[in-house]
């Protein structure tokens, strides 16, 4: 027992009798007691086995009938100090007697202790018990009243009350914890922590909910499919914190455009979708996605950084484009997809011409599955000139798929779709160890100094064994390192930049070359790629376009070569077709150059005899290729 508690405690006492003279006489003895009894202390410890537990004040109060002392407990709770225990007359004429209004009492407040104060003529204790069941709180006491005895059980009694109720309290204590333990647990497993939001799963099931409703009200729905674009580039240059943030900061302000009764969930990384109910017409579905849109029109300020941020959105429509879950979510992401692939920043809708392309793309990429084992790959090779010196110096490794029954399918159709899938890490592997393999016959079969070109995907680069592949297939293949240049993209490079200087220069140290291929295309930064170590640039196909008609175009040729060459780097021009180009280009200063017009894409056989008897620069033939070999 907690004799700190009991001392100077005071315990409210009621007296429910109809007696005046039995409240006089209790609170003689009570009041008597707690005024200070020694002898009674002394009995308490006897009793109790302390004697810590003097001190505690009993406060009476009186009240004459059943129904005036469930008032007065009422009003002792309402005022937040409970009496601790009652005495209770059991005959209480004209109202309750003391059985029901023990009832009442213990209805009001379960945890009162009772003391039923009877005479031998009244009820037996049997007859009690029947009707108000057994109780650890109901002691009897028969008139004529012991002193002693009503002392004691005052103290035992007040005592046991205020250990029941903080027994209680403390079990109340842990179940509220637990429930809300629990309920933070259903919580955050259906919404996502970040932002707060619904997360895939509970969207789920309010799709559902909302589609049920959706059909018993005859109303249209659209679900919307939103995807950042470009959110992995801020977040692997800026770091995950300012990702984060920039993502709670987008999430505030779609919310800011939403209805009451629209529904936003995150489904994962950059992907939201939003389900807007109760639309009068398809057609509805473009004003929410145009509201969406204001979000993303000014720029997001975080930490002293300036973003601009725009999203691709995807709409399907219930019941038009899917009457479950999900097919109308599949749709809506389709849909998203193709806002990427007409340029993102944009909304579109779901169409069946957009859903057979997302079918035909998954066919495609179970095609590709296979693709590699089936050996259904080759690689075609592309040479590139130096100007200058009109001497092939290299072919650039071109992948090529065959696939049985779709024919020749284009690289701009199946490497995205590999890129997207992952695939391209193996694919890129393999290609990486024919490219070296085939360089190695040239240069066995006398061509010293013709290098092969490897293009390396975003994916495959940005794998933290990129660097260990590369170079164990060189090891592998015994193919000197000088013979081997990497094309990479600016996105690859932008990315990460860090990571990327870092196996940039590894790469570097071993031999391998690397150049910035389409460049003009990304970024194009002159002072960013000054940072980076690399040996050359490739410009572009489309920056040579118009460069026999346009001044403007060959002023542009010349700036971005007179660039690179004035922090060191290798120029080489792409997509070559005419003479005109070839000649105006004679001018810039580049240094190599690469074209339908010098070679075509082919197959490695179809070189070899060619490597073997040069002929002059710029004469292609049918075959593609004519080339000069010193
Ligand atoms: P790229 O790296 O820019 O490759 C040059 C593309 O331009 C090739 O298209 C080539 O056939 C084409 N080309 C060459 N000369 C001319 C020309 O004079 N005029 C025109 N109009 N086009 C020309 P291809 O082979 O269809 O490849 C397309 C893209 O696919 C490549 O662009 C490259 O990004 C990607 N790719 C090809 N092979 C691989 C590979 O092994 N790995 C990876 N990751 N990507 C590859
Ligand atoms: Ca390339
Ligand atoms: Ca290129």
């Amino acid at each position: 027992m907690n004799s700190a508690e009991s001392l100077g405690s005071i315990y409210r006492i009621l007296v429910v009798d109809d007696n005046q003279a039995i409240h006089d006489d209790l609170r003689k003895i009570l009041a008597g007691e707690s005024g200070g009894n020694p002898d009674l202390w002394q009995d308490e410890s006897l009793l109790f086995g302390t004697v810590q537990i003097r001190g505690a004040a009993f406060e009476i109060d009186s009240a004459h009938q059943g129904q005036e002392g469930l008032m007065m407990v009422n009003r002792a709770a309402a005022e937040g100090r409970p009496y601790a225990m009652a005495f209770v007359d059991i005959r209480m004429p004209p109202g309750w007697d003391g059985v029901e209004t023990i009832v009442h009492l213990w209805q009001s407040d379960p945890d009162l202790q009772v003391v039923i104060c009877t005479a031998y003529s009244d009820y037996s204790w049997t007859d009690i018990v029947s009707q108000l069941g057994h109780s650890d709180s109901l002691v009897i006491l028969k008139k004529p009243f012991d002193n002693i005895e009503v002392i004691q059980l005052a103290h035992a009694l007040t005592r046991k009350w205020t250990v029941t109720r903080e027994a209680r309290i403390r079990r109340q204590d842990l179940e509220r914890m637990v429930t809300e333990a629990t309920a933070e647990l259903a919580y955050c497993a259906d919404h996502d922590t970040l932002t707060d939001l619904p997360n895939r799963r509970l969207f789920a099931s309010l799709l559902e909910q909302a589609m049920a409703v959706a059909r018993r009200d005859g109303e249209t729905l659209a679900l919307l499919y939103i995807d950042l674009d470009n959110f992995k580039a801020v977040n692997d240059t800026l770091g995950h914190d300012l990702g984060d943030e920039l993502l709670r900061q987008v999430v505030k302000r779609m919310k800011l455009q939403l209805r009451q009764c629209d529904t936003l969930a995150r489904m994962g990384g950059d992907e939201f979708t939003l389900i807007a109910g109760g639309l009068s017409e398809p057609g509805v579905a473009l004003i929410v996605a145009r509201r969406l849109r204001e979000a993303f029109r000014e720029v997001f300020r975080i930490d002293g950084n300036h973003l601009s941020i725009t999203a691709s959105v995807g709409a399907s429509v219930y019941p038009r484009d899917g009457r479950e879950v999900g097919e109308l979510l599949r749709n809506a992401d389709a849909a998203m997809y193709e806002a990427k692939r007409r340029g993102k920043n944009r909304m579109v809708m779901y169409t069946p011409e957009i859903g057979q392309r997302a079918s035909a793309r998954l066919e495609l990429e179970s095609h590709l599955r296979t693709a590699l084992e089936s050996r259904q790959f080759v690689l075609h090779y592309q040479p590139q000139f130096e100007l200058r010196t009109q001497r092939l110096v290299r072919f650039e490794a071109l992948l090529r798929w065959q696939h049985p029954a779709l024919g020749q399918v284009p690289p701009a159709k199946f490497i995205p779709i590999a890129e997207a899938s992952g695939l391209i890490v193996p694919i890129g592997n393999w290609v990486m160890m024919d490219a070296c393999r085939t360089a190695k016959k040239w240069q066995e079969a006398g061509c010293q100094r013709v290098s092969v070109g490897v293009n390396v995907s975003t994916k495959q680069f940005s794998r933290a064994d990129f660097t260990d592949t590369v170079l164990d297939i060189v090891n592998q293949v015994q193919l000197d390192p000088g013979l081997l240049e990497l094309e990479l993209t600016e996105t690859v490079l932008m990315r990460n930049p860090e990571d990327a200087t870092g196996k940039i220069a590894r790469l570097r140290a071993h031999g391998i070359a690397i150049s910035i291929d389409d460049f003009g295309t990304g970024y194009s930064s002159f002072s960013y790629l000054q940072k980076l170590p690399v040996d050359a640039i490739k410009i572009d196909r489309s920056f040579i376009q118009n460069l026999e008609f346009e001044p403007r175009a060959r002023s542009v040729v010349n700036g971005m070569v007179a660039l690179a060459h004035s922090i060191g780097l290798r120029v080489v021009v792409e997509g070559v077709e005419t003479p005109e180009q070839l000649e105006s280009l004679g001018a810039t200063g580049a240094d190599e150059v690469q074209g339908f017009l010098l070679g075509y894409p082919a197959p490695v056989e179809r070189h070899l005899p060619e490597l073997e008897t040069p002929a002059p620069l710029g004469t292609a033939h049918e075959a593609g290729i004519c080339l000069s070999v010193s």
